[in-house]
């Protein structure tokens, strides 16, 4: 499936350079098109892949190239400002030729935070390509104004796309590693799901034609309906390949039906009850994708179907799809599962929570603050006597 990506802020700009390069090792023909956009300019000089003349700098006459800090509102007031310059470049893509737009931020800071949201709702009115998001959920270590940010950017951005696929930065915290390290880590983890997704709708005649490959049509109708999405991955190296490779030659025939059928299902609960993405309670996702890469010998059809079956039992849905995404060239065969609309998620429950509690704490200030008010006018009035 062919995407133009879009980075928004430092995080959205770093996952997608990811992106290109992952594309370009695996040979991938996923970026159609990759665009950054931010309000600091250092940060767009940092990115080693995006083309110079797809990033663009926006709120120049606002904030001069430094960037808006975690001020997520300004960050969307610039977008809004200078949607002509993001339109600017992406006018340069030959959007016909895409499936969709994905739209990356991190939302726990200002640019992308406040930006990712507002082009949403420009791209789903000029294009009629579906709109994806992914939004990186901060770590909950990073303080209140970021969980915040990320509370409200949330709720407009799962809005304005036609899904939201979220990434928790908490869930995936490692120690021991430096926030830059942990960072690269992390856009690895990310952009692997997100590669085999949607690499998997890219298989072309000429290419090896497995028995069911999934093709970019189901991936859009998984993600159809709106909602927020999570993916479970797991993989299994094939031990006897690095003897030379010879086996992923052998036929069917030659392979023990039994382990096979076996290894896809064990992996497919591995992908779905391992970490999630954004972790959530499967039971309830309203959609769900399973895509099954690897040698095209090793994708078992009949593990490919027990896996989609399970998958049916634990989220209690109808809709799940299943296939295959050959790889002739791996020595490992991997699982990816998407869950769409899911519903019981802990951290987007406590998200709301601090949103609600913020605007309370809002008010309380507000009115707070006018009490004071009031009483120093009050207490002036009997204390101080007038200067002049
Ligand atoms: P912006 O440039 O104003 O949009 O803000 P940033 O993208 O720098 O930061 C927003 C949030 O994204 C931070 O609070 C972090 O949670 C997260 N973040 C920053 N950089 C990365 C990154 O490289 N990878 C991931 N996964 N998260 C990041």
């Amino acid at each position: 499936m062919k995407l133009a990506m879009i980075g928004f802020g430092q995080a959205g700009g770093k996952v997608v350079d990811r992106f290109i390069e992952f594309d370009r090792q695996t040979r991938g023909k996923t970026v159609r098109a990759a665009i950054a956009v931010n309000t600091a300019k250092a940060d767009l000089h940092g990115l080693e892949h995006v083309p110079p003349e797809n990033r663009v700098l926006i709120g120049q006459t606002r904030v001069k190239g430094h960037g808006v800090g975690a001020d997520n509102e300004l960050g969307a007031e610039v977008a809004q400002e200078d949607i002509e310059e993001v339109q600017a470049a992406l006018d340069g893509v030959p959007v016909h030729e895409v499936d969709a737009f994905l739209i990356v931020a991190g939302l726990g800071g200002g640019t992308g935070s406040g930006g990712a949201p507002v082009l949403a709702k420009h791209l789903k009115r000029i294009y009629s390509e579906p709109v994806y998001g992914l939004g990186i959920v901060p770590s909950s270590q990073e303080g209140g104004i970021y969980t915040l940010n990320a509370a409200r950017s949330f709720q407009t951005f799962v809005r304005e796309v036609d899904n939201l696929i979220v990434f928790d930065n908490d869930a995936w915290r490692s120690t021991g590693e430096s926030v830059e390290g942990g960072y690269a880590t992390i856009n690895d983890e990310i952009v692997r799901r997100l590669g085999l997704l949607f690499g998997a709708g890219e298989i072309e005649t000429g290419d090896v034609v497995a028995e069911s490959v999934v093709d970019s049509s189901e991936i859009i109708n998984t993600l159809a309906g709106g909602g927020v999405s999570t993916i479970g991955y797991a993989v299994d190296p094939l031990g006897d390949q690095k003897k030379g490779g010879l086996l992923s030659r052998f036929s069917k025939e030659d392979l023990d039906e039994v382990d096979e059928t076996n290894r896809i299902t064990s992996l497919v609960r591995k992908a779905t009850l391992g970490r999630l993405t954004l972790p959530c309670e499967v039971q309830g996702a309203e959609r769900a994708l399973l895509v099954v890469a690897g040698p095209p010998n090793r994708l078992n059809r009949k593990g490919i179907e027990r896996g989609r079956k399970w998958l049916e039992e634990q989220t209690g849905s109808m809709e799940i799809r299943g296939g295959d995404y050959p790889l002739p060239k791996e020595n490992a065969v991997a699982c990816v599962v998407l869950l769409s609309g899911v519903t019981n998620v802990p951290r987007i429950k406590e998200l709301q929570q601090v949103a609600i509690e913020a605007l309370e704490n809002i008010e309380d200030i507000r009115s707070q603050s006018e009490a004071n008010l009031e009483d120093l006018l009050s207490d002036s009035d009997e204390e101080l006597s007038p200067l002049f």
